[in-house]
């Protein structure tokens, strides 16, 4: 595809116009919006003008709908709302530490629009006070760390940050030598891919912080193949240009995500533009979640089935499960086992350990699965004996 004619975008979005309130979007019924309102106050709402007009208003079932227009069912009581206990592992305000060599900095508690199954939903809820804008602990907390080569900026979305305050983060961390990756968390090249297409100040600062032996990664999130619209593919071939190495993670969601033609598309189509498909993550038991999930058995199927439609380069992806012990990676499942790998684990032992579980098809994360005998880790012994009584 051709670079698209700059000055005809500029023209037509300059930028996408955030949208906070569902009363604003016309195609919803009087009725819907009496309904939604009551999500919207437990859960965040945000959206903006683009990305609401890529949902066709004519499919109730419409996957871009469901993953940013809120929905009653999410009022069900199910989950906890910081599900992979992330403040087990806050060593600083907004700074995370549980894997050696990665140190995540969370400087933003706004996206672009808001995942109805976000994990961390939380953030965006009154009251919340996890994330800092003072980067300068978690910096003297990476300083001090020199086994930490990967600092991953994250949120909310850090693109949302202007460019000069972009500008000293980088400079900040390229100060410090043993950091050699930053990465950023973000699906702004998805909700609002003219932030890249319109900002050169941007693309020169990636030039000039994405170093050959020291790259800048962005980790996008692109759900489903009708997010690559021409912006996206322009906005993710500038950053390529830039020096900017692509890849993709994203949680299989119910309706969203989970049709097996529907994630070949979207990791074929990514291979094609140069972004790997990194991760699919196991959607987290987070509160208001429970339309989102998928049991593992399920996910793990329509994942195998999703492989066999794409080449070698589309597939290179990993189906985890970022639990509170590790980032644990479904390996397989026959008619007895559920086969679990940690690729990267809390506890040094449990690295590249494997856990053989008895089969259930209605488990959707590691505390309702119960393992073989002799496959029993400290997660299994000391923290949870038993399931967690919410997370049906
Ligand atoms: S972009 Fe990420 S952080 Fe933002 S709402 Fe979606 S899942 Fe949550």
């Amino acid at each position: 595809m051709n670079p698209l004619n700059r000055e005809t975008t500029a023209t037509k979005y300059k930028k996408a116009r955030f949208v906070l309130n569902l009363d604003k979007i016309p195609q919803l019924s009087t009725e819907e919006k009496v309904q939604l309102k009551q999500v919207k106050e437990r859960y965040a709402f945000r959206a903006n003008d683009y990305y609401l007009s890529l949902i066709d208003w004519n499919d109730p079932k419409d996957p871009i709908r469901k993953l940013v227009i809120p929905h009653v069912n999410e009022l069900k009581e199910w989950g906890e709302i910081d599900a992979s206990a992330e403040n087990k592992v806050t060593v600083r305000k907004g700074v995370q530490h549980k894997y050696g060599t990665t140190v995540l900095l969370l400087v933003n508690e706004v996206c672009a629009a808001y995942c109805r199954y976000c994990f961390r939903k939380r953030l965006f809820m009154n009251g919340n006070d996890e994330v800092t804008y003072d980067i300068e602990p978690g910096l003297e907390y990476i300083r001090n760390h020199p086994e930490v080569s990967n600092v991953l900026l994250t949120g909310g979305d850090p693109m949302i940050l202007k460019t000069p305050k972009l500008e000293k983060i980088f400079k900040q961390l390229r100060e410090i030598d043993h950091v050699k990756i930053i990465r950023i968390g973000s699906k702004m090249p998805a909700f609002n891919p003219f932030r890249f297409i319109n900002d050169d100040e941007l693309m020169d600062l990636f030039r000039k912080y994405s170093l050959t032996d020291k790259r800048i990664y962005m980790m996008c999130h692109f759900d489903h193949p009708r997010e690559l619209t021409e912006y996206s593919r322009e906005a993710i071939r500038l950053l390529i240009e830039a020096g900017v190495v692509c890849v993709n993670q994203n949680p299989i969601i119910r309706s969203i995500s989970d049709d097996p033609d529907v994630m070949a598309e979207l990791w074929n189509e990514l291979s094609y533009m140069g972004v790997q498909q990194y991760y699919i993550f196991q959607c987290r038991p987070t509160a208001g979640n429970e339309p989102f999930s998928i049991p593992i058995v399920e996910a793990y199927h329509k994942i195998e089935e999703a492989k066999k439609k794409c080449s070698g380069l589309g597939k290179r992806l990993k189906y985890a499960m970022s639990h509170e012990s590790g980032k644990i990676e479904i390996i397989g499942v026959d008619h007895k086992h559920i086969y679990l790998k940690y690729h990267r684990a809390k506890h040094l032992v449990d690295e590249q350990k494997l856990i053989v579980c008895h089969r259930n098809d209605k488990a959707g994360w590691l505390d309702e699965l119960k393992p073989v005998d002799g496959y029993k880790n400290d997660f299994y012994k000391e923290i949870r004996e038993l399931p967690r009584p919410n997370v049906n």
